[in-house]
């Protein structure tokens, strides 16, 4: 009697979610495969693309990494290409995923194996930083889509291991951030190289007046989706701000870090080296960290964001541009451990945060001379995040001795505030929730 009554409620689940998406026009395949994702509901931006894409309309879509930007347009590609049913040709990609970052082309891709897994639709992608014969022979053996990095891609097409010219669907992923890394070029010669028939979708999280420009050649009489990050940030993500100076910062992120609510982390700095001392200084602290930023190879990314994913390391530290398109759930608090130059840049990062539906919080520390960063942020944002007065815990006496040694005289801490700490060390790894 129970089972059964729990089997009539898992149906009633099931026939929710072949509604929602099936009203889209999503097929059977498809809808199995979100079942299997866990995905109930579509997201605002897979409800407004993926009925207009799949009667073969251009987009352009304003949306960030966290909307459900992937699936909004894998799914109806996936689905169009299945229902075509033609073998892929040699070199010749049915369907092309540009991409600016190798994590973000590697999302995408588990995206569209984990969508298309009851399909016989073949996918692979292209990244620069690793050898290339693997990828020379998936290309080979005929794809229908192809998701790749412009610089590898070129570099293939010049050695004509991949030719362009039968791709019916072409999706521009995060172009600005296409644009801001100096792909414009390799992305106009690579659009160059594919039919003038194609489906052409552009996303992108911001849309200053390149990105606009990059739409206006691209796109042919677009259906426009705009997904506003703002009022994602605004509604769903808890932001706090504490004054600090940037000399405290270390040891005020470590205090916050500290706290039981924070579950896992990624911490923004604004440049590559300061990434790697924080993750250092944090690991001293006893808190397994992680940094991930572009100097590091491929691999060496790979390996942290692994170990930041399965918990060996709870706290990622990151700068803009390695961390945009990670898409790792559950990160409970993101940490700007200096704000960015550009204010867009605080959004992005913060979206880490808060993905899919779940809450979040995001901590910025700022230093007095930042405060013209943060009228900035609340100017775009259109809030101002709450200020928070926080007391640092009195210094380690180890740390202390440390500290009064290398500290000229007359500068050190009043006498008061050096009590033993009676800080809690926290383990290296978190336990599961
Ligand atoms: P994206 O914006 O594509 O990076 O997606 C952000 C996150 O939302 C990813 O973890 C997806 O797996 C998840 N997601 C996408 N669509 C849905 C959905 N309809 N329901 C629940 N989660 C989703």
């Amino acid at each position: 009697m129970v089972v059964q009554a729990a089997a009539a409620a898992a149906d009633a689940g099931n026939q929710r979610v072949s509604n929602d998406f099936e009203s889209l026009g999503v097929g059977g395949a498809f809808r199995r495969a979100l079942g299997d994702k866990g995905y109930t509901q579509p997201t605002p931006i897979q409800t407004q693309a993926i009925p207009q894409l799949l009667q073969g309309k251009d987009l352009l879509g304003v949306a960030q990494t966290g909307t459900g930007k992937t699936a909004a347009f894998a799914l109806p590609l996936l689905q169009r290409l299945d229902d075509e049913n033609l073998r892929p040709k040699p070199r010749r990609p049915r369907a092309l995923i540009l991409a600016p970052t190798r994590e973000l082309a590697l999302q995408i891709h588990e995206e569209l194996t984990s969508i298309g897994r009851y399909t016989k639709l073949r996918h692979a992608f292209i990244i620069g930083g690793v050898s290339q014969n693997p990828q020379i022979r998936s290309l080979a053996q005929g794809l229908d889509v192809l998701v790749a990095t412009p610089g590898r891609l070129l570099d293939l097409a010049s050695q004509r291991h991949v030719d362009l010219s039968e791709v019916s669907v072409l999706v521009l992923d995060e172009a600005d951030r296409l644009l801001d890394m100096g792909f414009v070029r390799d992305v106009k010669r690579i659009v160059a190289q594919t039919p003038n028939s194609r489906q052409s979708l552009l996303f992108s999280a911001t849309m200053p007046k390149e990105v606009a420009a990059l739409a206006r050649e691209l796109l042919d009489d677009p259906v426009r989706v705009d997904v506003s990050p703002k009022e994602m940030t605004v509604n769903k993500i808890d932001q706090r701000v504490v004054m600090v100076d940037n000399a405290e910062k270390q040891r005020m992120l470590e205090h916050l870090l500290r706290d039981d609510d924070v579950s896992r982390a990624i911490v923004f700095t604004r440049t590559k080296h300061g990434a790697n001392k924080v993750a250092r200084k944090l690991e001293n602290a006893g808190i397994g960290a992680e940094a991930i930023h572009g100097n590091k190879s491929q691999n060496a990314r790979q390996r942290a964001l692994q170990s930041f994913k399965n918990g060996d390391a709870w706290v990622l530290v990151a700068t803009d541009i390695a961390a945009r398109g990670i898409d790792i759930d559950a990160v409970s608090h993101v940490f700007n451990y200096e704000l960015p130059h550009e204010p867009e840049s605080y959004v992005h990062r913060i979206g880490r945060t808060a993905r899919a539906g779940a809450a979040g919080a995001a901590w910025s520390l700022v230093d007095p001379s930042e405060r013209g960063r943060l009228r900035a942020v609340e100017r775009l944002i259109k809030f101002s995040p709450t200020l928070v007065p926080i007391e640092l815990p009195p210094r380690d006496p180890a740390e202390l001795t440390q500290a009064s040694r290398q500290q000229p005289r007359g500068s050190a801490r009043p006498p008061d505030s050096r009590r033993p700490g009676t800080q809690r060390r926290r383990r290296r790894r978190r336990p599961a929730a």
